[in-house]
């Protein structure tokens, strides 16, 4: 199916052909007529199923047929849990729009920067915001963003505004939304508590899953390989080095992890960069401008701060530490294998972390042989009697959880 049978205009298609989109994905060719046709949408969409332009097309037509008043309102709000994938959903409007005859103006707003340009830039409105729910909430409180006239609400990745802890914030949020709106509902997962926000917001939605489809599945192998978890830097090297892979995203549970590892693989001249929430904003960007540009051959991140990283041509995801929860799991592997490509997915397994590796498997209904790699035979028995809780943070001793830590843990037990 072509784009131009979706009902789109004729300058929107232009943006699709300059942008690079020859074919509509599944999420695309379904969510973009029913948009067009004023229906709700609940939309169950794996990350790298070109959702994004799924809503982002549709709602720059809408706009562009709507009246063009200044000061602008805010017409269209998306609602994302990161400033990374904030960035991106901005990127895909901007690029989209830019020879669109009335480009809207986009606002990206989100936290842990200064507010203060995002207030100036909000000053004689703005059509679309794309928002993480805190932020918004400060400029609302502020009177720098008026949210009485939104047509249509986007929630991106609801599930992870629910793992983040943004309930609270979210029913602030829509307290300030007029009754009177399309609502565009997008998870990877839907636990309890997002298909209950879906229930309440959605009116006859149109429900849209691509998914489960085992062709539009993306193509990733996964593997595991167990390993002693003090030699899990020098597999790491030696499989870089072994397969020549020249772009690896490495997890791992901490930023303490993340800028241990960094620093490892630095010293053996492996180009490696940590990428975590404590790092500035500015410094984020860098990081993932020179992982794109292959300036960087290694990117260790922890789950948070590697949300919403859309790098296209990704080959290589290897879980060091593994993640808390399936779905951290499913969003990590995600992060592989996006649009057609073909990606890998390798976990590291050691003694200590077996049982919670089973969990994963289990809800993932997975079952992989856990591999061995010569030279790094474990040499650590698995201990009898351990739970499946999640694997020790690390690094930091004594540390309290954080609140997102408990929320985490129980999302994860909800998983
Ligand atoms: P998303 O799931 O929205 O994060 O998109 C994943 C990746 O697919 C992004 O790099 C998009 O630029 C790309 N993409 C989205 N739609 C298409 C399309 N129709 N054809 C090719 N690539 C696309």
């Amino acid at each position: 199916m072509p784009f131009s049978s979706l009902g789109l205009s004729p300058a929107l298609l232009r943006a699709v052909g300059l942008r690079g989109y020859l074919v509509p994905t599944p999420i695309q060719a379904a969510t973009i007529p029913a948009v067009l046709q004023g229906r709700d949408v609940l939309g169950s969409a794996q990350t790298g199923s070109g959702k994004t332009a799924a809503f982002v097309l549709p709602l720059l037509q809408q706009l562009q047929q709507g009246p063009h008043e200044k000061p602008r309102k805010v017409r269209g709000l998306v609602l994302v849990p990161t400033r990374e994938l904030a960035a991106q959903v901005g990127e895909e409007i901007r690029v989209l729009s830019q020879h669109l005859p009335h480009a809207p103006k986009v606002a990206v707003v989100f936290g842990g920067v200064s507010i203060n340009p995002q207030m100036m830039n909000l000053r004689g409105g703005a059509d679309i915001v794309v928002a993480t729910p805190g932020r918004l909430l400060d400029l609302a409180d502020n009177n720098a963003v008026r949210l009485s006239g939104v047509s249509a609400l986007v929630l991106d990745e609801a599930d992870r505004l629910f793992d983040l802890g943004f309930a609270e914030e979210l029913g602030r949020i829509l307290a300030l939304l007029p009754a009177q709106r399309q609502n565009l509902f997008f998870s990877a997962t839907f636990p309890p508590a997002v298909q209950a926000l879906a229930q309440t917001l959605l009116r006859e939605p149109v429900r849209i899953e691509v998914v489960s489809e085992p062709e539009q599945a993306p193509d990733i192998v996964q593997r595991a390989i167990a390993v002693d978890a003090s030699r899990r830097t020098q597999l790491l090297r030696h499989l870089i080095a072994q397969n020549g892979w020249r772009r690896v995203l490495v997890f791992v549970a901490t930023k303490h992890a993340a800028e241990i590892v960094a620093d490892k693989l630095r010293k053996v001249r492996i180009y490696a960069e940590p990428f975590h929430g404590e790092l500035s904003q500015g410094k984020r960007t860098q990081v993932l401008a020179d992982f794109k540009a292959s300036r960087l051959k290694v990117v260790v991140a922890t789950d948070v701060a590697a949300r919403g990283i859309d790098i296209a041509q990704l080959p290589v995801v290897v879980n060091y530490d593994l993640p808390r929860s399936a779905v951290d799991y499913i969003h990590r592997i995600g992060r592989t294998g996006r649009a057609g490509e073909s990606g890998l997915a390798l976990s590291f397994v050691s003694a200590d972390t077996r049982a919670h590796w089973r969990l994963i498997e289990k809800r993932q209904q997975l079952k992989l042989a856990l591999e061995q790699v010569a030279g790094f035979e474990p040499q650590q028995a698995v201990t009898t009697g351990e739970d499946a809780s999640p694997p020790s943070t690390g690094g930091i001793k004594g540390k309290r959880p954080s609140k997102k830590d408990k929320l985490r843990a129980a999302a994860s037990r909800e998983a």
